[in-house]
């Protein structure tokens, strides 16, 4: 009997609603989405200033990055209120979305689906996402009411957008509990509709059914006016990153995350300026990636900037662009401070945690630009770049003491041992300053005992220009990658390996811009290799060592992903002494070095390094080992004078491990 009941089963669209108040609601909700398409089209007018498109335009990457960072949100994180609150309002809003327009669909279209076990399936399912949906609305207003993260955005908007959501949800299920009360739905079929069935039976049980008639009519325009003006809203308030997150999600530029864009002679042709001085400057593409932010606060959280005190924090730069682009438009350094973008190490940690991909490290290094093209640089970082253009290397050294390092060592060249299989690239740090040369030795030594073959470039190998890209003087950069790509050329290289891990990302992820293609591996990794092979003996620490932890450097962790050779080459593994700090791997901290930030003055009380050297010490370590020349500087100043940190040795891997071979 009730099997006939299902095949037959639907319920009645605008039941209880008057024909002639059928017009005006649909009068309204399409005034109300005409409004809504104009205030977006407003907004994509203003991405349209931008002077370059610039958006990745192969379907086949917007699929996979849609799958991974829209759909399974990859980058929310998955153990806190804000990533449940968000998982149960976007899976609520989505579902109750799909419901409604299915339903539009079965009433207007020329087939009416929506009956039989079909109905009962979506009365269900929509039920249980309108519970997810109301309880994360709920989980947002207590967040912000009680327990706001103070780097999350917040203003009277989001008290609107959440209350008007909720109360959305709400009224439909008082709708639904109303409609089947005063329809007098029978038990079996009304127990579908888990919620509203359950608000009728707990509250509505004595209501008259013309009373019930009344409250549904004024509830059901109640809920329609609020859909209404939901939609009128949406383009104005944080909602928007439900539309504008998934197109930036999609459709930025496709480049590795250690690879800067290049920029070409035509470009500051067409724009006149060496970057981004105007808000249209930017590409479309960037202008889009504005209007995504949610202020979520993830990029400050990260940020070692800001959690040192300095002037910047990523989310202000994205919603202080923004902002300027709600006006028009104008000049950038108006609104965000040359203070602000020097302060950047462009360790990627922002871009790493933000949740709909925008690249905050783009848009710092195109305004750098401008300020290198402007000539607003001066002191130590200007002398810097002054150095790699006349000298080839940042600190000022005669290119011929190239091979200083190497003395007393036998280091084979390119032209004494012209058939290497690999070129070790030491880069400017190793070659010249004396405490990061141990690190070039101890490479070359350990090569050397595990019979590798290779050789250096000596006075031909000059500065990757890694620095003066990150500091934002492109065209200096590009001379030295030209240069040295000729030179690599003409010395047949096919394999580097280096010991600094930010030559390491230049030449693997940047020369590849102007036809670089070479295989390039960070010391750590070959070494790991020679370790396995049994070619490098590493059983044993020495005593002197103690318990170690490891600085894993941003341009080798997070920017290429490479996290275990390090540990292998230490040994942590097997080292029951062995300690991790909180943030590592490839959600490493900075050590402050990055984005040529080696070479600007720093009051003590800002140095990153510093907070690093604590979260070092704070493990109880007696070594801390890392693997880049810049972070051993670096580390090596932060942990001197740090409290618990008198015993503690900084030690590059490499040295480690000749340690070890030598026992
Ligand atoms: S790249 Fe690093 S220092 Fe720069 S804004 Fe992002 S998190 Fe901050
Ligand atoms: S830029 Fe990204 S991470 Fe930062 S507040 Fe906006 S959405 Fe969140």
């Amino acid at each position: 009997m009730i099997a006939l009941d299902v095949q037959t089963t639907t319920r009645q669209v605008f039941v209880n609603i008057a024909p002639w108040m059928r017009i005006v609601f649909f009068i309204m909700i399409t005034a109300s989405m005409l409004v809504m398409a104009w205030q977006l089209e407003k907004r994509r007018r203003l991405w349209r200033t931008g002077e370059r498109p610039g958006f990745t335009r192969d379907w086949r990457v917007w699929l996979q990055r849609l799958t991974v960072y829209a759909l399974a949100q990859k980058r929310v994180h998955k153990k806190s209120l804000g990533a449940l609150l968000h998982l149960l309002l976007s899976s609520g809003f989505i579902v109750l979305a799909i419901g409604t327009t299915l339903l539009a669909i079965a009433y207007d279209g020329p087939y009416y689906f929506h009956h039989g076990w079909y109905y009962l399936i979506y009365e269900v399912t929509l039920d249980i996402f309108g519970v997810a949906f109301c309880l994360g609305c709920l989980l947002a207003l207590y967040r912000r009411a009680w327990s706001k993260p103070p780097s999350l955005g917040h203003n009277w908007r989001d008290w609107w957008l959440l209350s008007c959501l909720l109360a959305i949800g709400l009224t439909g299920f008082l709708v639904e509990a109303l409609r089947i009360h005063f329809t007098q739905v029978q038990p079996w079929l009304a127990h579908w509709s888990v919620i509203g069935w359950a608000i009728d039976v707990t509250f509505l049980r004595g209501l008259g059914l013309k009373t019930a008639q009344n409250l549904h009519l004024a509830s059901w325009w109640v809920h329609a006016i609020l859909v209404g003006a939901f939609f009128v809203t949406f383009p104005v308030n944080r909602f928007l990153h439900t539309l504008t997150g998934p197109l930036n999600i999609a459709t930025r530029p496709k480049r590795p995350m250690g690879a800067l864009a290049p920029l070409t002679m035509a470009e500051v042709e067409e724009s006149g300026r060496t970057g981004v001085a105007e808000l249209r400057n930017f590409t479309q593409s960037q202008l889009l990636s504005l209007d995504a932010c949610m202020e979520c606060g993830r990029c400050e959280d990260a940020c070692p900037a800001f959690a040192s005190g300095k002037p910047l924090s990523p989310k202000a730069v994205v919603v202080d662009l923004r902002d300027l682009m709600s006006l028009g438009g104008g000049n950038v350094h108006e609104t965000i401070r040359d203070e602000t973008l020097w302060a950047c190490t462009m360790c990627q940690a922002c871009v790493q945690e933000c949740p709909v991909l925008i690249g905050h490290v783009d848009l710092i290094s195109d305004m750098r630009r401008d300020l290198i093209g402007e000539g607003r640089l001066s002191g130590p970082p200007a002398k810097a770049l002054q150095q790699i253009g006349n000298q080839a290397n940042p600190y000022g050294r005669s290119n011929t003491d190239r091979l200083a390092w190497a003395e007393g060592l036998d280091v084979p060249t390119v032209e004494s041992n012209p058939d290497f299989e690999y070129l070790l690239w030491v880069g400017c740090a190793a070659s010249f300053d004396s405490r990061a040369q141990k690190i070039a030795r101890a490479t070359a030594q350990l090569l050397q005992q595990a019979g590798v073959n290779f050789a250096v470039l000596g006075r031909e190998e000059t500065c990757t220009g890694d620095p003066a890209r990150r500091i934002g003087d492109e065209f200096l950069f590009q001379e030295r990658a030209q240069t040295n790509i000729e030179t690599l050329g003409r010395r047949k290289v096919k394999k580097i390996v280096t010991p600094c891990p930010h030559c390491h990302n230049t030449i693997k992820n940047e020369y590849p811009q102007f036809g670089g293609q070479y295989e390039v591996q960070h010391h750590s990794a070959l070494l790991a290799e020679l370790i396995a092979a049994g070619r490098l003996p590493n059983e044993s620490k020495n005593d002197d060592e103690g318990p170690i932890t490891l600085h894993d450097p941003c341009y080798l962790a997070r920017v290429n992903g490479e996290t275990e050779a390090s540990r292998q080459v230490i040994g942590a593994a097997h080292d029951p002494e062995y300690r991790e700090m909180p943030r590592c791997g490839k959600k490493t901290f900075c050590c402050g070095a990055g984005g040529g930030r080696m070479w600007f003055d720093e009051a003590p009380e800002q140095r990153v390094s510093k907070l690093r050297a604590t979260e070092a010490v704070a493990t109880g370590a007696k070594t801390l080992a890392t693997a880049c020349p810049f972070c051993l500087n670096m580390m090596t100043d932060g942990v001197a004078g740090t409290p618990g940190a008198e015993e503690m040795k900084v030690m590059d891997i490499s040295e480690l491990l000749l340690s070890r071979q030598a026992k």
